[in-house]
């Protein structure tokens, strides 16, 4: 895969502190009872996680067994003909070639970038089934239950297969195992895991897989509601515009996607794979999962207020990426704001002992704070989710999820930072002493 490969086994793990081996055993054993009861609350429950919790209270355990779907035979076709599908356009699509970012063991991982086109061709080939009769969505959504609970067992089964395919027949020298089972398994093995030579795992699971899923479940609410209602409430029309905005922005910019900590630092586990494959199709779509049995009227007005502050925080968002990478890629030689940028020249020595050079961005958005590009993320999130206004909580554990991930984030790449880059980091942290929000934290 890389254009050189040498010989390493060693680990580059970083983690939170708080994410210690205890609470990996709680998250491996938590997440996916939590998907069920996400999926309970917003489909039967009113998006009341009072409800949900009288529910159990008064059932207990039995009670909890029966709300969990079968994963039925229709839930798997579903999964595998959406994965078939997917896969086959990731491979057979016409691409461009792009290089990933040097990998810690001194590879270079070489993609082929064909994400917007397989984004069109996906919504394209699904809007069009629904349209000429051959296939209605609404299906999916009325076998919801039993497909999160197919993609939780499938894709533990991939998680295992990933930890095997670890210590038996890695992709590159980007590999290694830490010696403990539950970390290896969790964190996973390998950062570039690949089945021959060009089906990149990571890219299937997180961005073909995990986020094209978010935008076609977006679809299927959104036409669900209008099979059952005979129309679509303007709060659902904010929310699939404002997700599908987003959605695209990803696939628009996918190849930048490849340089970020998911793909570069993130190795092939249970935490990003079964994340991708579960967690990004249940939790972040349930703001929309809600509004289906929930439409609320906004009125024009407070619609396209909502409709507008999205797209500008998602604008911003992805300005802040663009910005950092315009300024890598250009090896600084760009004006940011209008003006030439100011950076830090900073090197830093690799797993194999080479000193290398890498440039910091201390102006533009990455002047503000060192991740303030997290905050009009979570911002984006809280205004596809009001729509449902306020009426239950549960709707708005996306955008709070979302807020604690970041945060945890912004402190793991300041760490993963501070150890590569030693007293430049300092320096940065020095000239740019917030870490998200400026002049507050
Ligand atoms: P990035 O990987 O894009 O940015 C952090 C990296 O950039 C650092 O590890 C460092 O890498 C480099 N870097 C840090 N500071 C500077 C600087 N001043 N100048 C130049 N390079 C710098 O971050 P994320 O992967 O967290 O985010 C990417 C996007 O994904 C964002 O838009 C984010 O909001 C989004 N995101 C969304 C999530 C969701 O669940 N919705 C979850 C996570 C991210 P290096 O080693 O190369 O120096």
């Amino acid at each position: 895969m890389g254009k050189s490969a040498k010989k390493s086994n060693t680990r580059e793990l970083v983690h939170s502190p708080f994410l210690t081996y205890a609470s990996m055993l709680s998250l491996l054993s938590l997440c996916p009872p939590f998907v069920i009861l996400l999926w309970y609350t917003m489909t039967s429950a009113h998006g009341s996680i009072l409800q949900t919790f009288h529910y159990l209270y008064n059932n207990g355990l039995h009670g909890f067994i029966n709300i969990w779907p079968k994963p039925t035979p229709t839930a798997f076709k579903l999964i595998a003909s959406f994965a078939a599908f997917e896969a086959s356009l990731q491979l057979l699509l016409p691409a461009s070639t792009v290089y990933g970012p040097i990998s810690p063991n001194g590879n270079i991982p070489v993609y082929k970038a064909n994400g917007v086109f397989a984004y069109f061709v996906t919504l394209l080939t699904y809007l069009s089934l629904w349209w000429f009769g051959i296939f209605n969505p609404s299906i999916v959504y009325d076998h919801l239950g039993e497909i999160f609970s197919a993609l939780i067992f499938g894709s533990l089964v991939f998680c295992v297969f990933l930890y095997i395919k670890g210590h038996v027949a890695p992709s590159s020298s980007d590999s290694g195992s830490s010696g403990n089972f539950i970390i290896d398994f969790y964190w996973g093995m390998e950062l570039y895991p690949r089945i021959g030579k060009h089906f990149d795992i990571k890219v299937f699971t997180n961005c073909r897989f995990g986020m094209m899923a978010w935008a076609v479940l977006t679809v299927t609410y959104c036409i669900k509601q209008y099979e059952a209602n005979g129309k679509v409430s303007d709060s659902m029309l904010v929310n699939t515009i404002l997700t599908l905005v987003y959605v695209t922005k990803f696939f628009w910019w996918e190849a930048g996607y490849w340089n970020t900590m998911d793909i570069a630092h993130d190795r092939a586990g249970f935490y990003i794979c079964w994340g991708c494959l579960v967690w990004v199709p249940s939790v972040y779509t349930s703001p929309g999962m809600y509004l289906v049995n929930h439409p609320v009227h906004l009125g024009t007005q407070l619609a396209l207020s909502i409709l507008v502050a999205g797209i500008l925080c998602i604008y911003i968002n992805y300005d802040c990426d663009r910005q950092r990478q315009e300024f890598r890629r250009t090896n600084g030689k760009c004006t940011v704001w209008g003006k030439a940028p100011s950076k830090i020249d900073a090197s830093y020595t690799t797993t194999t002992g080479e000193t290398k050079r890498s440039l910091l961005l201390t102006s533009g958005w990455w002047g503000l704070a060192r991740h303030f590009h997290y905050v009009p993320e979570i911002l984006a999130a809280f205004f596809w989710t009001v729509p449902a206004l306020f009426n239950n909580f549960f709707p708005y554990f996306y955008v709070i999820f979302l807020t604690i991930l970041l945060f945890d984030r912004a402190k793991r790449d300041d760490d993963r930072c501070r150890s590569k880059y030693g007293k430049y980091w300092k320096l940065y942290c020095d000239k740019v002493p917030y870490r998200v929000i400026p002049g507050i934290y």
